[in-house]
Protein backbone atom coordinates (compact mmCIF):
# COMPACT_ATOMS: atom_id res chain seq x y z
CA UNK A 1 0.00 0.00 0.00
CA UNK A 2 3.14 2.11 -0.15
CA UNK A 3 5.62 1.86 -2.93
CA UNK A 4 8.52 1.70 -1.49
CA UNK A 5 11.75 1.99 -3.39
CA UNK A 6 14.65 2.02 -1.09
CA UNK A 7 18.22 3.43 -1.55
CA UNK A 8 19.94 3.97 1.18
CA UNK A 9 19.32 0.61 2.37
CA UNK A 10 21.67 -0.51 -0.53
CA UNK A 11 24.55 1.36 1.47
CA UNK A 12 26.40 -0.85 3.67
CA UNK A 13 25.63 -1.51 7.78
CA UNK A 14 27.69 1.12 9.36
CA UNK A 15 25.25 3.82 7.97
CA UNK A 16 22.16 2.82 10.13
CA UNK A 17 21.05 0.42 12.67
CA UNK A 18 18.01 -1.78 10.83
CA UNK A 19 15.68 -2.27 13.76
CA UNK A 20 11.49 -2.21 13.66
CA UNK A 21 9.72 0.59 15.29
CA UNK A 22 8.14 -0.40 18.70
CA UNK A 23 4.69 -0.63 18.98
CA UNK A 24 2.53 1.18 20.99
CA UNK A 25 -0.72 1.01 23.11
CA UNK A 26 -3.14 2.49 21.61
CA UNK A 27 -2.51 3.86 18.23
CA UNK A 28 -5.53 6.80 17.40
CA UNK A 29 -5.55 8.97 14.52
CA UNK A 30 -5.10 12.52 14.24
CA UNK A 31 -4.75 13.52 10.71
CA UNK A 32 -3.65 12.29 7.69
CA UNK A 33 -2.53 15.04 5.08
CA UNK A 34 -4.55 13.93 2.02
CA UNK A 35 -3.05 15.82 -0.56
CA UNK A 36 0.60 14.67 0.16
CA UNK A 37 -0.04 11.34 0.51
CA UNK A 38 -1.58 11.70 -3.16
CA UNK A 39 1.30 13.28 -4.69
CA UNK A 40 3.17 10.31 -3.01
CA UNK A 41 0.73 7.83 -4.55
CA UNK A 42 -0.34 6.93 -1.45
CA UNK A 43 -4.16 6.12 -0.64
CA UNK A 44 -5.31 8.81 1.68
CA UNK A 45 -8.14 6.56 3.01
CA UNK A 46 -5.90 3.17 3.35
CA UNK A 47 -3.59 5.13 5.71
CA UNK A 48 -6.84 6.39 7.53
CA UNK A 49 -8.04 2.91 7.86
CA UNK A 50 -6.86 0.80 11.21
CA UNK A 51 -4.01 -0.60 9.18
CA UNK A 52 -3.00 2.52 7.73
CA UNK A 53 -2.68 3.56 11.60
CA UNK A 54 -1.15 1.08 12.50
CA UNK A 55 1.60 1.50 9.88
CA UNK A 56 1.38 5.34 10.92
CA UNK A 57 2.06 4.33 14.81
CA UNK A 58 4.76 1.88 14.08
CA UNK A 59 2.53 -1.30 15.23
CA UNK A 60 2.99 -2.60 11.60
CA UNK A 61 5.53 -2.74 9.12
CA UNK A 62 4.28 -1.93 5.95
CA UNK A 63 5.59 -4.36 3.12
CA UNK A 64 8.20 -3.00 1.02
CA UNK A 65 9.56 -1.16 3.97
CA UNK A 66 13.11 -1.86 5.73
CA UNK A 67 12.61 0.37 8.80
CA UNK A 68 16.00 1.55 10.09
CA UNK A 69 17.80 4.11 12.51
CA UNK A 70 20.40 6.39 10.34
CA UNK A 71 23.83 7.28 11.99
CA UNK A 72 25.08 10.72 12.03
CA UNK A 73 27.23 12.91 14.00
CA UNK A 74 26.82 16.53 14.69
CA UNK A 75 28.03 20.13 16.14
CA UNK A 76 25.05 20.74 19.23
CA UNK A 77 25.81 24.18 19.80
CA UNK A 78 29.36 24.24 18.64
CA UNK A 79 30.18 21.26 20.69
CA UNK A 80 30.85 18.17 18.22
CA UNK A 81 29.05 14.62 19.25
CA UNK A 82 31.01 12.00 17.25
CA UNK A 83 27.49 10.16 17.41
CA UNK A 84 24.37 11.36 17.72
CA UNK A 85 22.11 9.62 15.16
CA UNK A 86 18.23 9.09 15.05
CA UNK A 87 17.50 8.61 18.49
CA UNK A 88 13.72 8.32 18.44
CA UNK A 89 13.13 8.54 14.49
CA UNK A 90 12.70 4.84 12.00
CA UNK A 91 13.25 5.56 8.15
CA UNK A 92 10.45 3.03 7.04
CA UNK A 93 11.95 3.46 3.02
CA UNK A 94 11.58 6.21 0.49
CA UNK A 95 8.79 6.27 -2.61
CA UNK A 96 8.90 8.34 -5.68
CA UNK A 97 5.99 10.93 -6.03
CA UNK A 98 4.11 12.04 -8.56
CA UNK A 99 6.57 14.75 -9.42
CA UNK A 100 9.22 11.70 -10.07
CA UNK A 101 11.18 13.26 -6.71
CA UNK A 102 12.18 10.49 -4.36
CA UNK A 103 11.20 11.05 -0.63
CA UNK A 104 11.77 9.49 2.64
CA UNK A 105 9.15 8.29 4.75
CA UNK A 106 10.21 8.61 8.64
CA UNK A 107 8.36 7.72 11.60
CA UNK A 108 9.39 10.14 14.61
CA UNK A 109 8.60 9.21 18.09
CA UNK A 110 8.50 5.65 17.26
CA UNK A 111 10.53 4.06 20.09
CA UNK A 112 14.41 3.62 21.32
CA UNK A 113 16.92 2.42 19.02
CA UNK A 114 20.66 2.22 19.72
CA UNK A 115 21.08 5.94 19.34
CA UNK A 116 18.92 6.71 21.75
CA UNK A 117 21.57 7.35 24.58
CA UNK A 118 19.23 8.39 27.53
CA UNK A 119 16.13 9.29 25.91
CA UNK A 120 13.08 7.16 25.65
CA UNK A 121 12.32 7.40 21.44
CA UNK A 122 8.97 8.75 22.10
CA UNK A 123 7.22 12.45 21.16
CA UNK A 124 5.25 13.88 22.69
CA UNK A 125 1.64 15.48 21.41
CA UNK A 126 2.42 18.83 21.20
CA UNK A 127 5.77 18.96 19.87
CA UNK A 128 4.26 16.81 16.93
CA UNK A 129 1.38 18.62 16.38
CA UNK A 130 3.56 21.96 16.39
CA UNK A 131 6.00 20.25 13.78
CA UNK A 132 3.01 19.32 12.06
CA UNK A 133 1.31 23.17 11.85
CA UNK A 134 4.75 24.36 11.14
CA UNK A 135 5.81 22.06 8.20
CA UNK A 136 2.97 22.76 7.02
CA UNK A 137 2.85 26.45 6.90
CA UNK A 138 6.29 26.18 5.51
CA UNK A 139 5.23 24.73 2.51
CA UNK A 140 2.32 26.72 1.50
CA UNK A 141 4.73 29.46 2.29
CA UNK A 142 6.49 28.71 -0.93
CA UNK A 143 9.95 27.43 1.53
CA UNK A 144 11.93 24.40 0.89
CA UNK A 145 10.84 21.75 3.72
CA UNK A 146 10.43 18.72 5.42
CA UNK A 147 6.54 17.74 5.41
CA UNK A 148 4.40 16.18 7.29
CA UNK A 149 1.91 12.97 6.21
CA UNK A 150 0.23 11.94 9.16
CA UNK A 151 -0.13 12.27 13.36
CA UNK A 152 -1.02 9.94 15.59
CA UNK A 153 -1.97 9.59 19.32
CA UNK A 154 0.01 6.63 20.72
CA UNK A 155 -2.08 6.28 23.61
CA UNK A 156 0.52 6.25 25.49
CA UNK A 157 2.00 8.65 28.07
CA UNK A 158 5.39 9.94 27.74
CA UNK A 159 7.50 11.64 30.72
CA UNK A 160 8.78 14.86 30.06
CA UNK A 161 8.61 17.51 32.92
CA UNK A 162 5.29 16.26 33.07
CA UNK A 163 3.11 13.00 31.84
CA UNK A 164 2.47 14.11 28.63
CA UNK A 165 0.15 11.93 25.75
CA UNK A 166 2.35 10.65 23.58
CA UNK A 167 2.10 10.82 19.34
CA UNK A 168 3.64 9.80 16.21
CA UNK A 169 4.74 12.19 13.24
CA UNK A 170 5.23 10.84 10.15
CA UNK A 171 7.93 13.02 8.33
CA UNK A 172 8.58 13.34 4.52
CA UNK A 173 11.55 14.68 3.16
CA UNK A 174 13.71 14.84 0.31
CA UNK A 175 15.99 12.86 2.41
CA UNK A 176 17.12 12.46 6.15
CA UNK A 177 21.34 13.15 5.06
CA UNK A 178 22.74 15.65 7.47
CA UNK A 179 26.00 17.64 7.33
CA UNK A 180 26.22 15.85 10.54
CA UNK A 181 25.81 12.48 8.59
CA UNK A 182 29.28 13.62 6.43
CA UNK A 183 30.80 14.59 9.90
CA UNK A 184 29.97 11.14 11.33
CA UNK A 185 31.83 9.09 8.77
CA UNK A 186 34.63 11.81 8.81
CA UNK A 187 35.75 11.95 12.35
CA UNK A 188 35.95 8.38 12.57
CA UNK A 189 38.58 8.99 9.42
CA UNK A 190 36.07 6.69 7.15
CA UNK A 191 37.30 8.18 4.28
CA UNK A 192 34.87 5.73 2.01
CA UNK A 193 32.39 6.48 3.97
CA UNK A 194 32.20 10.13 2.74
CA UNK A 195 32.38 9.04 -0.63
CA UNK A 196 29.48 6.60 -0.41
CA UNK A 197 27.55 9.00 0.76
CA UNK A 198 28.83 12.30 -1.04
CA UNK A 199 28.24 9.08 -4.78
CA UNK A 200 24.72 9.12 -2.59
CA UNK A 201 24.04 12.73 -1.99
CA UNK A 202 24.94 13.38 -6.13
CA UNK A 203 22.70 11.11 -7.14
CA UNK A 204 19.92 12.09 -5.41
CA UNK A 205 20.03 15.52 -4.59
CA UNK A 206 22.95 16.91 -7.46
CA UNK A 207 23.24 14.72 -10.18
CA UNK A 208 24.17 17.89 -12.61
CA UNK A 209 27.23 17.67 -9.89
CA UNK A 210 28.00 14.32 -11.54
CA UNK A 211 29.07 15.60 -14.44
CA UNK A 212 31.70 18.40 -13.37
CA UNK A 213 34.87 18.68 -13.73
CA UNK A 214 35.29 17.90 -9.87
CA UNK A 215 32.24 16.74 -8.65
CA UNK A 216 32.36 16.71 -5.09
CA UNK A 217 33.32 20.26 -5.41
CA UNK A 218 30.42 21.10 -7.18
CA UNK A 219 28.47 19.02 -5.09
CA UNK A 220 29.87 21.14 -2.04
CA UNK A 221 28.94 24.67 -4.24
CA UNK A 222 25.31 23.22 -4.77
CA UNK A 223 24.87 22.96 -1.30
CA UNK A 224 25.73 26.67 -0.33
CA UNK A 225 23.74 27.68 -2.85
CA UNK A 226 20.60 25.95 -1.79
CA UNK A 227 21.59 26.63 2.15
CA UNK A 228 21.94 30.42 1.04
CA UNK A 229 18.81 30.36 -0.65
CA UNK A 230 16.84 28.34 2.24
CA UNK A 231 18.29 30.99 5.00
CA UNK A 232 17.52 34.08 2.57
CA UNK A 233 14.33 32.53 2.99
CA UNK A 234 14.02 32.04 6.26
CA UNK A 235 15.07 35.77 6.88
CA UNK A 236 12.55 37.25 4.61
CA UNK A 237 9.33 35.61 6.93
CA UNK A 238 10.84 36.08 10.08
CA UNK A 239 11.51 32.39 11.20
CA UNK A 240 13.68 31.22 13.58
CA UNK A 241 15.19 27.71 13.47
CA UNK A 242 16.11 27.48 16.65
CA UNK A 243 18.30 24.60 16.46
CA UNK A 244 21.07 24.82 13.82
CA UNK A 245 23.14 22.29 14.68
CA UNK A 246 24.86 21.16 11.75
CA UNK A 247 22.99 17.26 12.63
CA UNK A 248 20.05 19.58 11.79
CA UNK A 249 21.46 21.18 8.28
CA UNK A 250 19.78 19.18 5.48
CA UNK A 251 22.31 18.08 2.79
CA UNK A 252 19.04 18.89 0.64
CA UNK A 253 18.57 22.12 1.61
CA UNK A 254 15.09 21.73 3.30
CA UNK A 255 13.85 23.16 6.76
CA UNK A 256 14.32 20.03 8.89
CA UNK A 257 14.06 19.15 12.69
CA UNK A 258 11.26 21.51 13.59
CA UNK A 259 11.68 21.79 17.55
CA UNK A 260 11.85 25.63 19.30
CA UNK A 261 11.44 27.51 16.11
CA UNK A 262 8.98 30.38 16.43
CA UNK A 263 8.18 33.13 14.13
CA UNK A 264 9.10 36.50 15.19
CA UNK A 265 6.21 39.05 15.73
CA UNK A 266 7.92 42.41 16.19
CA UNK A 267 10.97 42.71 14.17
CA UNK A 268 14.24 42.60 16.08
CA UNK A 269 17.28 41.09 14.42
CA UNK A 270 18.26 39.67 18.24
CA UNK A 271 15.48 37.56 18.57
CA UNK A 272 15.84 34.29 20.34
CA UNK A 273 12.63 31.94 21.39
CA UNK A 274 14.21 29.10 22.31
CA UNK A 275 14.89 27.96 25.91
CA UNK A 276 18.09 26.35 25.57
CA UNK A 277 19.97 28.65 23.42
CA UNK A 278 21.20 30.82 26.32
CA UNK A 279 23.53 32.66 24.11
CA UNK A 280 21.40 33.58 21.53
CA UNK A 281 23.79 31.59 18.74
CA UNK A 282 21.18 30.82 16.64
CA UNK A 283 19.15 34.33 17.06
CA UNK A 284 17.01 35.26 13.74
CA UNK A 285 19.75 37.19 12.54
CA UNK A 286 22.64 35.05 13.50
CA UNK A 287 21.46 32.51 10.94
CA UNK A 288 22.86 33.09 7.85
CA UNK A 289 26.57 33.29 9.76
CA UNK A 290 26.01 29.26 10.98
CA UNK A 291 24.98 28.20 7.95
CA UNK A 292 27.84 28.96 6.88
CA UNK A 293 29.39 27.72 9.69
CA UNK A 294 27.57 24.94 9.17
CA UNK A 295 28.82 24.17 5.73
CA UNK A 296 32.13 24.95 6.38
CA UNK A 297 32.30 21.60 8.66
CA UNK A 298 30.69 20.07 5.38
CA UNK A 299 33.62 21.64 3.77
CA UNK A 300 36.09 20.29 6.31
CA UNK A 301 34.64 16.88 5.74
CA UNK A 302 34.94 17.13 2.39
CA UNK A 303 38.41 17.61 1.66
CA UNK A 304 40.18 14.51 1.15
CA UNK A 305 37.52 13.74 -1.73
CA UNK A 306 38.25 17.76 -3.43
CA UNK A 307 42.39 17.57 -3.92
CA UNK A 308 45.28 18.00 -1.90
CA UNK A 309 44.54 21.91 -1.57
CA UNK A 310 41.87 23.50 0.20
CA UNK A 311 41.37 26.76 -2.41
CA UNK A 312 38.48 25.17 -4.48
CA UNK A 313 36.44 24.56 -0.66
CA UNK A 314 37.51 27.97 0.46
CA UNK A 315 36.20 29.42 -3.14
CA UNK A 316 32.97 27.21 -2.85
CA UNK A 317 32.41 28.82 0.72
CA UNK A 318 33.33 32.26 -0.10
CA UNK A 319 30.20 31.64 -2.79
CA UNK A 320 27.99 31.80 0.27
CA UNK A 321 27.94 35.69 1.03
CA UNK A 322 26.57 36.79 -2.96
CA UNK A 323 24.60 33.98 -2.84
CA UNK A 324 22.67 35.16 0.03
CA UNK A 325 23.00 38.45 -0.33
CA UNK A 326 21.14 38.17 -3.41
CA UNK A 327 18.66 35.91 -2.40
CA UNK A 328 18.07 38.34 0.79
CA UNK A 329 18.02 41.77 -1.11
CA UNK A 330 15.96 40.51 -4.02
CA UNK A 331 13.68 38.94 -1.60
CA UNK A 332 13.49 42.06 0.77
CA UNK A 333 13.01 44.63 -2.31
CA UNK A 334 10.50 42.69 -3.54
CA UNK A 335 9.03 42.81 -0.74
CA UNK A 336 8.70 46.47 -0.78
CA UNK A 337 7.10 45.97 -4.30
CA UNK A 338 10.28 46.81 -6.25
CA UNK A 339 11.15 44.00 -9.36
CA UNK A 340 13.89 46.26 -10.62
CA UNK A 341 16.97 47.15 -9.08
CA UNK A 342 18.17 50.29 -8.74
CA UNK A 343 20.68 52.37 -7.20
CA UNK A 344 19.60 53.13 -3.46
CA UNK A 345 16.79 49.89 -3.07
CA UNK A 346 19.19 49.06 -0.44
CA UNK A 347 19.11 51.75 1.59
CA UNK A 348 15.48 52.10 1.20
CA UNK A 349 14.46 48.10 2.39
CA UNK A 350 17.41 48.70 5.39
CA UNK A 351 16.00 52.20 6.72
CA UNK A 352 12.76 50.72 6.77
CA UNK A 353 13.94 47.64 9.23
CA UNK A 354 15.75 49.92 10.79
CA UNK A 355 12.83 51.46 11.71
CA UNK A 356 10.93 48.98 12.30
CA UNK A 357 13.63 47.83 15.07
CA UNK A 358 13.40 50.99 16.65
CA UNK A 359 9.46 51.00 16.85
CA UNK A 360 8.75 47.58 17.27
CA UNK A 361 6.84 46.65 14.20
CA UNK A 362 5.02 43.69 13.71
CA UNK A 363 7.21 42.22 10.86
CA UNK A 364 4.58 40.36 8.91
CA UNK A 365 1.92 42.64 9.05
CA UNK A 366 4.38 46.20 8.49
CA UNK A 367 5.17 44.22 4.82
CA UNK A 368 1.24 42.94 4.52
CA UNK A 369 -0.39 46.37 5.41
CA UNK A 370 2.21 47.85 3.30
CA UNK A 371 0.38 45.93 -0.02
CA UNK A 372 -2.37 48.00 0.67
CA UNK A 373 -0.15 51.43 1.16
CA UNK A 374 0.96 50.47 -2.26
CA UNK A 375 -2.60 50.63 -4.06
CA UNK A 376 -3.49 54.10 -2.45
CA UNK A 377 -3.17 56.32 0.10
CA UNK A 378 -5.79 55.28 1.95
CA UNK A 379 -4.05 52.04 3.30
CA UNK A 380 -1.45 54.29 4.54
CA UNK A 381 -2.84 54.98 8.04
CA UNK A 382 -2.71 51.34 8.98
CA UNK A 383 1.39 51.12 8.34
CA UNK A 384 1.50 54.19 10.03
CA UNK A 385 0.10 53.33 13.13
CA UNK A 386 2.51 50.01 13.45
CA UNK A 387 5.16 52.18 14.52
CA UNK A 388 5.39 54.26 17.68
CA UNK A 389 6.57 57.38 15.64
CA UNK A 390 4.36 57.53 12.58
CA UNK A 391 5.85 60.67 11.34
CA UNK A 392 9.47 58.40 10.94
CA UNK A 393 7.30 55.71 9.35
CA UNK A 394 5.54 58.82 6.86
CA UNK A 395 9.13 60.34 5.89
CA UNK A 396 10.23 57.01 4.65
CA UNK A 397 7.21 56.54 2.85
CA UNK A 398 7.67 59.15 0.50
CA UNK A 399 10.47 58.26 -0.58
CA UNK A 400 8.83 54.76 -1.03
CA UNK A 401 6.40 56.06 -3.33
CA UNK A 402 8.69 58.00 -5.04
CA UNK A 403 10.44 55.24 -5.94
CA UNK A 404 7.68 52.80 -6.54
CA UNK A 405 6.64 54.91 -9.39
CA UNK A 406 8.71 53.76 -11.42
CA UNK A 407 7.15 50.17 -11.12
CA UNK A 408 4.11 48.42 -11.86
CA UNK A 409 1.59 46.52 -10.17
CA UNK A 410 3.69 46.74 -7.35
CA UNK A 411 0.52 45.90 -4.89
CA UNK A 412 -0.18 42.28 -6.76
CA UNK A 413 3.44 41.13 -6.70
CA UNK A 414 3.84 41.97 -2.72
CA UNK A 415 1.08 40.13 -1.72
CA UNK A 416 2.00 37.12 -3.29
CA UNK A 417 5.46 37.76 -1.06
CA UNK A 418 4.13 38.96 1.96
CA UNK A 419 1.79 36.63 4.28
CA UNK A 420 -1.29 37.40 5.67
CA UNK A 421 -0.77 34.35 7.85
CA UNK A 422 1.89 32.90 9.59
CA UNK A 423 2.07 30.41 12.25
CA UNK A 424 2.14 33.20 14.99
CA UNK A 425 3.15 31.26 18.24
CA UNK A 426 0.39 32.37 20.94
CA UNK A 427 -1.88 30.97 18.28
CA UNK A 428 0.15 27.73 17.82
CA UNK A 429 0.84 27.33 21.79
CA UNK A 430 -2.97 27.52 21.91
CA UNK A 431 -4.17 24.78 19.48
CA UNK A 432 -1.16 22.41 21.07
CA UNK A 433 -2.88 23.81 24.23
CA UNK A 434 -6.07 22.46 23.34
CA UNK A 435 -5.36 19.11 21.83
CA UNK A 436 -2.81 18.24 24.34
CA UNK A 437 -4.76 19.34 27.74
CA UNK A 438 -8.16 18.91 26.52
CA UNK A 439 -8.03 16.30 23.59
CA UNK A 440 -9.80 19.16 21.49
CA UNK A 441 -7.99 19.19 17.90
CA UNK A 442 -10.35 21.82 16.68
CA UNK A 443 -7.64 24.84 16.94
CA UNK A 444 -5.24 22.96 15.29
CA UNK A 445 -7.50 22.12 12.41
CA UNK A 446 -8.43 25.18 12.22
CA UNK A 447 -5.08 26.88 12.30
CA UNK A 448 -3.83 24.14 9.68
CA UNK A 449 -6.41 25.80 7.12
CA UNK A 450 -5.70 29.46 7.36
CA UNK A 451 -2.28 28.62 7.43
CA UNK A 452 -2.23 26.53 3.88
CA UNK A 453 -3.71 29.81 2.27
CA UNK A 454 -1.16 32.18 3.92
CA UNK A 455 -1.46 35.05 1.16
CA UNK A 456 -5.13 35.25 0.75
CA UNK A 457 -6.79 37.72 2.75
CA UNK A 458 -9.97 36.95 4.90
CA UNK A 459 -11.33 39.60 6.77
CA UNK A 460 -12.98 36.55 8.76
CA UNK A 461 -9.61 35.45 9.95
CA UNK A 462 -8.30 39.21 11.18
CA UNK A 463 -7.85 37.22 14.82
CA UNK A 464 -5.16 34.52 12.92
CA UNK A 465 -3.54 38.15 11.11
CA UNK A 466 -2.60 40.41 14.22
CA UNK A 467 0.08 40.46 16.52
CA UNK A 468 -0.84 38.52 19.95
CA UNK A 469 -2.14 41.47 22.98
CA UNK A 470 0.72 42.07 25.35
CA UNK A 471 -1.04 39.22 28.00
CA UNK A 472 -0.90 36.86 25.09
CA UNK A 473 2.94 37.01 23.95
CA UNK A 474 4.73 33.96 24.15
CA UNK A 475 8.43 34.85 24.92
CA UNK A 476 10.33 31.59 24.94
CA UNK A 477 9.73 28.10 23.23
CA UNK A 478 10.70 24.61 24.03
CA UNK A 479 12.02 21.82 21.89
CA UNK A 480 10.35 19.09 24.41
CA UNK A 481 12.23 16.45 23.44
P1 LIG B 1 16.97 17.12 17.93
O1 LIG B 1 17.20 18.15 18.99
O2 LIG B 1 15.54 16.71 17.78
O3 LIG B 1 17.59 17.49 16.62
O4 LIG B 1 17.70 15.80 18.44
C1 LIG B 1 19.07 15.72 18.75
C2 LIG B 1 19.43 14.30 19.03
O5 LIG B 1 18.74 13.81 20.18
C3 LIG B 1 19.13 13.32 17.92
O6 LIG B 1 20.13 12.32 17.92
C4 LIG B 1 17.79 12.75 18.35
O7 LIG B 1 17.51 11.49 17.78
C5 LIG B 1 17.97 12.66 19.86
N1 LIG B 1 16.70 12.68 20.58
C6 LIG B 1 15.87 13.73 20.71
N2 LIG B 1 14.79 13.40 21.44
C7 LIG B 1 14.94 12.10 21.80
C8 LIG B 1 14.15 11.17 22.56
N3 LIG B 1 12.99 11.51 23.14
N4 LIG B 1 14.64 9.91 22.69
C9 LIG B 1 15.81 9.55 22.14
N5 LIG B 1 16.57 10.38 21.42
C10 LIG B 1 16.16 11.64 21.25
MG1 LIG C 1 17.84 16.72 14.94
Amino acid sequence: MIPFDNTYARLPDRFYARLDPTPVAAPKLVRVNTMLARQLRIDPDWLATSDGVAVLAGNQVPAGAEPMALAYAGHQFGHFVPQLGDGRANLLGEVVGLDGIRRDIQLKGAGPTPFSRRGDGRAALGPVLREYLISEAMAALGVPTTRSLAAVTTGEPVRREALLPGAVLTRVAASHMRVGTFQYFAAQGDAAGVKLLADHAIARHYPDAAGAENPYLAFLSAVIARQADLVARWLLIGFIHGVMNTDNCSIAGETIDYGPCAFMDAYDPGTVFSSIDQHGRYAYGNQPRIVLWNLTRLAECLLPLLGDTEDGAKAALAGFAPAFEAAYFGGLRRKIGLQTERKGDNDLTQDLLKLMAEDGADFTLTFRTLCDAADGPTGEAAVGALFKDAGAYEAWAQRWRVRLAQETGSAMAMRAVNPAFIPRNHLVEAALAAAAERADFQPFETLLAVLSRPFQDDPNLERYATPPREEERVLQTFCGT
